[in-house]
């Protein structure tokens, strides 16, 4: 599609449909959009990308995102999963801090997003740990992370739940103070011990313990008052389950300030999966019921639900292939995103492409306090941007996947929807549906 020109300071785009609308040419130039018309003239030495037959859309951005460095450089790095990232569409993702050590000071959030500018293919925001250590004990230092260069708007102890009552109001009243959000990891751990999928018929069948869902609606419920008595912001991590759809729903009609996401695998997959024991479907949350897939749907096509965030999980090999009892949770995300939520909600009509944008990169880049990506395809916007064929299919493979890790629940899927070109501030990291040779700027 590219002509090869070696002057890579403005890009044309010929024919391409922003929001799935009507065609246009969309020159790049200087990091931003520079024109929109339905005909440009190509400027001397411009990149000229065909865009016939795409759809333009604002960068995603991915609100939850697993990078495992520091301290799990085998399973992915800041650059391994920034590549992964640019591939799947994205041009900025969110680094939760559950690596070793734990990115619960200004030193480790900064080195994050230090190692991000090197790679230079999406912009990485850290995320901070609520609490020293992820411990769940005393909080982390909030305000040093959130005056950093870093500048950290979104703290959170994923992977585990922020369970004190007492400490998540202090954290709430923390971030109050700059905008900031913590995302919680709703799982009451009481209810949860030694849980290894859902609660359910089939897990008594399998002989396997269960997560109840209301271990889950019952911290989000608790959360949402929390965020009520303090006037603060909650976002609720992988929201899994219709009782939690209620429970959000109800907050957000009496004014509460919350937000909740969904995973693209929480959108298709279903606790059947866990017949086999394959520990590839092994997730916290666990895999739920075709009902709450279906609900999970209708909420984030009726806005209830606010964003997509994929919980990108790299998982080295001996974390995943072992006894299902064994395995670490979690499942590769970033370059499957936007192809599962074509399938699911894109073609059954649930959202439009203006809908695409908005849950998955407008509404999280909002959340998460980016001002430069998610924002409108118009003349002196930033050009963060992607450019999708919604027409074509692919085959997953895992070994094919940028992630230094292959556990992807979609092996050998076809899925809809190609990542054809992914631009950061003007400059393309991903062409042709591969990585493009970048010089970091
Ligand atoms: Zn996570």
């Amino acid at each position: 599609m590219t002509d090869g020109t070696s002057d890579e300071t403005a890009v044309l785009i010929t024919g391409t449909r922003p929001y799935g609308g009507d065609p246009v040419d969309v020159l790049l130039s200087d990091g931003r959009i520079a024109a929109i018309a339905a005909v440009l003239a190509r400027p001397d030495g411009a990149r000229v990308i065909d865009g016939a037959g795409t759809v333009l859309l604002p960068g995603l951005v991915d609100l939850h995102t697993h990078l495992r460095e520091p301290g799990r450089e085998d399973a992915e790095t800041v650059a391994s999963g920034s590549a992964a990232a640019a591939l799947g569409g994205y041009t900025a993702v969110f680094a939760m801090p559950n690596t070793e050590p734990v990115a619960d000071t200004a030193g480790v959030v900064e080195q994050v997003r230090r190692l991000g500018e090197e790679a230079g293919l999406v912009d990485v925001q850290p995320i901070g740990a609520v609490t020293v250590g992820r411990k769940g004990a005393k909080l982390a230092e909030l305000s040093a992370m959130a005056n950093s260069a870093a500048r950290v708007r979104v703290f959170s102890d994923d992977g585990d739940c922020v369970s004190d009552p007492l400490l998540m109001r202090r954290a709430l009243e923390y971030v109050k103070a700059f905008d900031g959000v913590i995302a919680q990891h709703a799982q009451e751990p009481r209810l949860t011990e030694g849980a290894q999928m859902h609660e359910g018929e089939l897990s008594a069948r399998l002989g396997l313990t269960g997560w109840p869902a209301v271990a889950e609606e019952a911290i989000i419920a608790r959360d949402c008052l929390l965020a009520d008595h303090v006037g603060s912001r909650v976002h609720v991590c992988h929201l899994s389950t219709a009782g939690s759809v209620d429970v959000v729903a109800a907050a957000k009609a009496r004014g509460t300030r919350v937000t909740a996401e969904v995973t693209p695998h929480h959108l298709v997959l279903t606790d059947e999966r866990a017949v086999g024991y394959d520990p590839v479907f092994k997730v916290n949350p666990p895999l739920r019921t075709d009902v709450d897939v279906q609900r999970l749907r209708a909420a984030l096509a009726d806005g209830t639900i606010d964003i997509v965030a994929t919980d990108h999980a790299p998982h080295a090999v001996q974390d995943k292939e072992c006894e299902w009892d064994q395995a670490k949770p979690g499942m590769l995300g970033l370059q499957t995103a936007l192809s599962v939520v074509v399938d699911t909600m894109v073609r059954p009509g649930l959202l439009d492409w203006r809908g695409v944008a908005r849950v998955m990169s407008e509404n999280p880049a909002a959340i998460g306090g980016l001002a430069d990506h998610g924002r409108p395809i118009a003349v002196g916007e930033p050009a963060n941007l992607t450019l999708v064929d919604p027409d074509a299919t692919w085959t997953v493979r895992g070994a094919e996947l940028a992630s230094l890790s292959v556990n992807t629940p979609f092996e050998g899927m076809e899925l809809p929807g190609r990542v054809v070109a992914t631009f950061l501030r003007g400059r393309p990291t991903v062409l042709d549906g591969t990585l493009a040779a970048v010089q970091a700027v």
